[in-house]
This record gives C-alpha cells, structure tokens and sequence, in this order.
C-alpha cells in the first residue's frame, strides 16, 4: 500500500457500491483502479472520486490489470468545474487526451506523470475562467512531445523559420511558410484568420507554465483549437470524442 495523489481522470459504476476510475497520480502516472465502497454516497471515497477532483488516496498497486483504492480524500475539488457543465466538458477532453496519449503503454502509463504540475494548471486556467479552447489548445502543445505531434515554428514543407505563420497544413504536419502555402498541393492547408494565427504562434513560442489569462473572441479561440484537433488527429491519430462533444454544445460556439 502506498500513499498516493492524483486527479480523477474518469470513474464509473461499477457493481452496486464501487466505482471504476482512471486516476492520474503524481507518484505513479496514469493508473485504472477499483475504487472500494466509492459508489456509496456516505463513503468518503465518494467526494473524492468525482472526475477532476484531485485526492490522496491509500493506493494497492497490482502486478497486472487493476489497482485499488479502499481510503482517500478530497485535496482540491476544482467546484468551479462542477457548477459549469459547459467548462467540465472541456476538462473531461484533456482527461481523455492524457488517456489517449498512455493507450496500453505501461512505460508512458508512468513518464507521463511529468504532465502532472501543467495538468493542475490546467484545472487552475479552466476554473478561473481562461478561454477553455484556449487552455485545451496550449495542454495539447504541451503533450505535444508524448502524442507524437511536433508543431515548431518552421514551415514544415521548406524549414524556414517562421515568425509567424496563417497556413496549417494538416497533411504536411505543421505550419507552412507564405510560399509554400501557395503549392498546389497545399491548396487545402487552413488559412487561419489573423487572430487566430496569432494566439496559435504565441501559443507555440511560450512556454505553457508562463501562459497567463487568454480571453480571446470565441470564433478566434475556436479555430485555434479545431486546427490543433485536426492536425492532432492527423499526426498521431488521437481525436478526443469529448473534445468535439464540447465545442459542439458549447453555447459561445452557437450561431444564433
Ligand atoms: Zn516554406
């Protein structure tokens, strides 16, 4: 047994008084885990098993297939998530990025846990009102390196560097120069409104943990975060069912 925190990635019923959760632990990556008595409104482990909560929990780890949790606690509740079904939305699509990301690999199961600080700032940006596509665009940047994406600023038909760029190529993986946008075979690159071609490169030239709070027009903060979908499913082939789930029930994103 071992005493462990982490954020609640996903949990569902399981059985008539437990819950089956993928928890996101600090000390151990991402794990799947039998949550012992969760079900149980009275259960302590109730609270602290709801999705983005982050708890500590006395951990049994198993050789193969699943942990256990039988103890545990609330450590932060992120409530803003809770009360906003719209922003928990966009918290469950980084959830099942970071699930996506890990599939079956035991070994990324664990180096991933290096995601953890930048994933509690990502609860952090969510709850305290940051554009979500925004904070969604920049998580997936910074779990650019696991996913198998890269998106430097280079164009990536001829490497020039790039100070800023309006052209995505989804099929040549990255941004393109102003020449190379105009190949033939770029003709369906996305041409990015100019907004969004800046947020999407200073995105890209800052370092995640020194984003401060984007709010930004919602046409604008949705293309960023489509073009860095599609090109996300693209490369590495993770397209996150909750992410599109999100934008489309989003109310900013409707027409009226
Ligand atoms: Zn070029």
């Amino acid at each position: 047994m071992s005493r462990i925190q982490a954020f609640v990635l996903q949990a569902r019923p399981f059985g008539e008084s437990h819950r089956l959760a993928v928890l996101f632990a600090r000390e151990e990556g991402v794990r799947r885990v039998i949550a012992h008595g969760a079900a149980k409104p009275q259960h302590p482990l109730f609270a602290a098993t709801q999705v983005m909560t982050e708890g500590s929990f006395l951990f049994r780890r198993s050789g193969q297939g699943l942990g256990s949790v039988e103890q545990g606690e609330t450590v932060r509740a992120f409530a803003a998530l809770h009360e906003n079904p719209d922003l928990l939305g966009y918290g469950l699509a980084a959830a099942e990025l970071l699930i996506r990301v890990v599939g079956d690999d035991e070994q990324m199961a664990l180096r991933i846990r290096m995601l953890y600080q930048p994933f509690a700032l990502f609860l952090q940006r969510l709850s305290e009102g940051s554009a979500p596509g925004i904070a969604v665009a920049a998580l997936i940047l910074k779990v650019a390196p696991y996913s198998g994406i890269a998106l430097p600023l280079i164009c990536a038909r001829c490497h020039e560097a790039l100070q800023e760029s309006r052209d995505v190529s989804i099929l040549s993986g990255g941004l393109l120069c102003a020449k190379c946008a105009l190949l033939p075979d770029e003709q369906h690159a996305w041409h990015l409104s100019e907004g969004a071609s800046r947020v999407l490169c200073a995105l890209i030239a800052t370092p995640f943990e020194q984003i401060g709070r984007v709010s930004v027009r919602p046409d604008t903060e949705r293309e960023v975060v489509d073009v860095l979908h599609a090109l996300m499913a693209e490369q590495s082939g993770i397209s996150l069912r909750a992410l599109a789930v999100a934008i489309a029930t989003d109310p900013r994103f409707m027409r009226p």
